[in-house]
């Protein structure tokens, strides 16, 4: 099924993402835990792409087996970067033969040392423009940042291009993670001032263990703010209290969302179903109403 078509059902709904395997010697644990996440039936699950290591083509098997085994409706993330377009038809043709109707057109992170004037995308707007010639039937989903992109050099600059890419044919947003719902509201107000109209999911990481909030920190740029920092500093050091913690953090984030008048909300579940049943078991007399 279509995001854009679930989205219209106007209940409360949440996703899951999952990332692929970084060697095949993994495979198997992920394939495991991306049934039992499955299991838990989130309204749809995406799938990371770019795992390196020549095991991208994992994304579109997991994303594949999401949709036609487990019934769930899946996004397979594609980046465009430094790709070929050989490769990029390649991969358009292989999502459409595997059946799956999402895709996440992403640039993805700038290669090192790479001339960028040999480049045949430069932009996720180029990716959303080639989707849109070749495979006008899938639902296509862009990335945007509450908290400006790094490489952007303000808001205005990056509204202004998230603009020119919703326009070239992107369905849906899905926001970078955030720990202060007033930055997505404020996000929010922004882009629809500024004519961006489709829907926009709220990306929600749950920090469940002490080394994760570094990690995802220095990934996303994202505010911390001082009410998270105590918890992870009273809370960091014993793992089951701090991803009970940092469940229900998130859930608080979810459930404020959810009261100000968002449907969906995605959450950044990383390949644990714990967290995942951790967050619906606390939303369950909320989702689906
Ligand atoms: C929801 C989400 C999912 C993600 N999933 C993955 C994944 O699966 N795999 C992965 O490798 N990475 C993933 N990323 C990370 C993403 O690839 C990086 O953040 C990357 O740096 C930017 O990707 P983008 O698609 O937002 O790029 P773009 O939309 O191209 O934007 C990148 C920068 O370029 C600017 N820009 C855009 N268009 C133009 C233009 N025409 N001219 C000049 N400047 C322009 C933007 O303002 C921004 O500063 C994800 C990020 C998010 C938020």
């Amino acid at each position: 099924m279509k995001i854009g078509e679930l989205l219209k059902n106007g209940k409360y709904s949440i996703s899951f993402e999952v990332f692929p395997p970084k060697t095949d010697a993994n495979f198997a644990s992920v394939r495991t835990a991306v049934r039992e996440i499955a299991r838990l039936h989130p309204a749809f699950m995406s799938v990371t792409y770019g795992a390196g290591g020549g095991t991208d083509r994992y994304t579109l098997e997991i994303a594949r087996e999401i949709a036609r085994e487990h019934g769930v409706p899946s996004l397979a993330h594609l980046t465009c970067v430094a790709s070929t377009r050989e490769t990029v038809a390649q991969r358009i043709a292989e999502i459409r033969a595997a059946g799956v109707e999402n895709v996440m057109a992403l640039r993805g992170d700038l290669p090192e040392a790479s001339d960028a004037s040999t480049w045949a995308y430069r932009h996720a707007v180029d990716l959303v423009r080639e989707l849109n010639a070749t495979a006008p039937e899938l639902c296509i989903g862009g990335a945007c940042y509450p908290e400006v992109h790094p490489e952007s050099r303000d808001q205005r600059e990056d509204i202004r291009y998230l603009k020119e890419k919703v326009d070239a044919g992107c369905d849906f947003l899905t926001t970078q993670m955030f720990f202060d719902n007033a930055l997505l509201y404020n996000f929010l107000y922004k882009i629809r001032e500024a004519g961006i109209t489709v829907p926009v999911l709220p990306g929600v990481m749950p920090i469940t263990n002490a080394r994760q909030v570094d990690r995802a920190v220095k990934l996303s740029g994202s505010f911390v703010p001082q009410r998270f920092k105590s918890i992870v500093d009273r809370f960091g050091s014993d793992d089951a209290a701090m991803m009970q913690a940092g469940v229900a953090y998130a859930t608080d984030q979810i459930i404020d969302l959810y009261a100000n008048g968002i449907r969906h909300v995605h959450v950044y579940s990383m390949n644990k179903p714990a967290v995942a049943a951790g967050i619906l078991r606390n939303l369950s007399e909320i989702i689906g109403k």
